[in-house]
């Protein structure tokens, strides 16, 4: 049976058998589970995160940013869940798939890129001033102690 709506069920742990309809959120581990909206019974697991899904609660319902294809399944459904309804997408053609899934390397590596060079920028900074100011200093103070 195709679902229509997803009802948010904010959990602490998914239970070990999931409601078809329910969309089950267990923030702690910024991750939600629901079953496949075609009524494949499929599990579809979505972390949230910068580069995954991006998870919207208005109060009542969820949305969900980017759409949920289920390439893996035989069913191979794609759909939108926004404000609680399913919508469904189009067939993705395997082009489509593959850019997708080239697209989510490239934003997985730029966000690992930035990550690194963030933290190879920063350091430097302190110990080029370190290594400017201490040999003056130490200058300074031969000059004072008139070495
Ligand atoms: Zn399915």
């Amino acid at each position: 049976m195709t679902i229509k709506r997803l009802t948010p069920q904010f959990v602490e742990h998914f239970p070990e058998k999931l409601e078809s309809g329910e969309l089950y959120l267990a923030m702690e581990f910024a991750t939600a589970a629901h079953l496949c909206a075609c009524g494949c019974g499929n599990k579809v697991i979505t972390p949230f995160s910068p580069t995954d899904w991006q998870v919207s609660f208005d109060g009542e319902t969820v949305s969900l940013k980017p759409s949920i294809g289920n390439w893996t399944f035989r069913c191979r459904s794609h759909y939108w869940v926004r404000s609680g309804r399913i919508e469904w997408a189009g067939d993705m053609s395997q082009e489509a798939i593959n850019a997708g899934r080239k697209w989510d390397a490239q934003a997985k590596a730029r966000l690992q890129a930035n990550r690194s060079s963030g933290l190879e920028i920063a350091p430097p900074k302190p110990e080029a001033q370190a290594e400017t100011q201490a040999p003056s200093l130490f200058g300074r103070l031969k000059n004072w102690l008139g070495l």
